[in-house]
């Protein structure tokens, strides 16, 4: 097992860099004024540059301001003179003109997951990375309960929980990371070498951002870069092995599969409803290591053993015994509005996976159940949605659309489903979603799960995906207490 001792707070060597270096941080928000504050604290020259100029702008930036930040609010586009680094909201495009300028002077730059490992102090604790279209959040969170329960300290780090940036500069060390990284954070991070790493699957998505699919590939794979003992990828999913291949990682690195399927030599499966391990146990061509039961994972559903596969895997690739494997599985509780469980009523199933906000993640979740009643609809960012409906039909009772960009669900569902019945609300107010869950329950029938899995953004109803997927158990619970 790796060890991750001596600390991890900032060491001379590293925060010494930075000492009166003009550094540019692109952004308030988030990642930007913690990074700001700690290049401040390190004595660094910060100047903030920032599109926006709103109230919250001006409240955070009289706050850098007392820490000798300087701040210009409503120009993000002009790179400060003297700037010898940007250090980047991950969200930032790479077109935006501050760059091409950045570019054009030969200044470097990263992004908040960057300058986070830039901070480590020597000896710090590894990374244990994953990335993915979906699937993320619940894989490393996962992930840091089986390493908890293996006696580590340890911590679920990126978009939830601790900052990457205060997990770095604990007063108190960790032994080894957790980590969810985003294609845009990868994008930004070009010296990241994670101890092992996972791409879960690889669906379009952020198009807009990368430019284009191969782009986002691209990006996605650095988080293989430099891995030293595993990078983990999905067998069932042949876009996530092409990028381990294209990797450049250390010698003695070993490409390691999850499967749903039995498996090969150097993967972890399923066999006979146990989740099985046959990459890391010796004699891998004859042997294979139980680590949990199939019903240990919560929600069951087949995209999330995948997840629970990809999290044992990089437990596996860090030294983690098979009963720390079972033990984490067993005290996972999945975040909210992710194939949420909210209630049975007269033998129907509501099931609430607002988080499900492209059509990938709704396929995932179809594909749990049988047959559905499925609640769909929102912003549709783009998509298309011909090949979800079409695999997902034969499982369809019904449908009830919501939200701005139905219509192109509605038009998907009749080329590929015409027989499903389908409830198209035209009303975008709180109250659509009482109407539709009441539309839902009309109807379903015994044995059915009514799935809120929208394949869609939620903004155009809701203020977020939380938002909608608490309306929708509202309605669910508004109807059980009537019936
Ligand atoms: P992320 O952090 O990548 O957004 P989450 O763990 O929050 O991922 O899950 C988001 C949604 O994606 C879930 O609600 C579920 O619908 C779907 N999902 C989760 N895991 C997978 C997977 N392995 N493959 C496909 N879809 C998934």
């Amino acid at each position: 097992m790796g060890s991750g001792q001596v600390t991890s707070s900032v060491s001379p060597s590293q925060g010494g860099q930075f000492q009166g270096k003009h550094v540019t941080v692109a952004g308030l928000g988030v990642s930007g004024v913690p990074a700001a504050k700690v290049l401040a604290g390190l004595g660094a020259r910060v100047t903030v540059v920032n599109d926006g100029d709103d109230e919250r702008a001006r409240a955070q930036a009289a706050e850098l301001a007392d820490l000798g930040v300087t701040v210009r609010l409503g120009d993000g586009a002009t790179l400060p003179e003297g700037t010898e680094l940007i250090v980047t909201a991950p969200g930032w495009q790479p077109r935006k003109p501050l760059f091409a300028a950045a570019a054009e002077a030969g200044v470097p730059i990263w992004g908040d997951v960057e300058l986070a490992w830039r901070l480590r102090g020597p000896g710090a604790a590894p990374w244990l990375a994953v990335t993915g279209t979906n699937g993320k959040t619940t894989t490393v969170r996962m992930l840091a309960s089986i390493l908890t329960a293996a006696g580590l300290r340890t911590a679920a780090v990126g978009n939830i929980g601790v900052s990457l940036l205060d997990a770095v500069l604990a007063e108190e060390p960790y032994d080894v990371l957790a980590v969810e990284l985003s294609s845009y954070q990868l994008h930004w991070a070009p010296s990241l070498r994670a101890h092992s790493a996972a791409v879960l699957n690889l669906a379009p998505d952020h198009l807009d951002w990368h430019g284009s699919m191969e782009a986002y590939a691209h990006d996605k794979g650095r988080i293989y870069e430099g891995n030293r003992v595993a990078c983990v990828y999905n067998a069932a999913d042949k876009a996530t092995e092409d990028l381990v291949r294209a990797a450049d990682v250390e010698e003695g690195c070993r490409a390691v599969g999850f499967t749903l399927g039995a498996p090969a030599p150097s993967q972890l499966g399923v066999v006979d409803g146990l989740l099985v391990d046959r990459a890391f146990v010796t004699d891998r061509q004859r042997n294979a290591q139980e680590l949990a039961e199939v019903a240990d994972v919560t929600p069951p559903a087949p995209h999330n053993i995948a997840n629970a596969l990809a999290a044992a895997a990089l437990a596996r690739a860090y030294g983690v015994p098979p009963t720390a494997v079972r033990d984490g599985l067993r005290a996972f509780a999945p975040d909210p509005h992710r194939i949420e469980h909210v209630a049975d009523m007269e033998g129907v199933s509501y099931v609430d996976d607002s988080k499900a906000t492209n059509t990938h993640a709704a396929e995932a979740s179809l594909a749990a159940y049988d047959p559905i009643v499925w609640i769909a609809g929102g912003l549709a960012k783009g998509a298309t949605f011909d090949e979800l409906v079409a695999r997902s039909a034969a499982r369809l009772r019904a449908v009830v659309l919501i939200g701005a960009d139905r219509a192109l669900i509605r038009d998907a569902l009749a080329r590929h489903a015409p027989e499903v019945p389908v409830v198209d609300l035209d009303r975008t107010d709180t109250g659509a979603m009482l109407q539709a869950v009441t539309e839902a329950k009309r109807l379903a029938r015994p044995g059915d799960t009514v799935l809120l899995a929208p394949a869609c953004a939620s903004m155009d109803m809701f203020t977020n995906y939380n938002q909608r997927g608490d309306a929708f158990a509202a309605a669910v619970r508004g109807l059980g207490a009537g019936a």
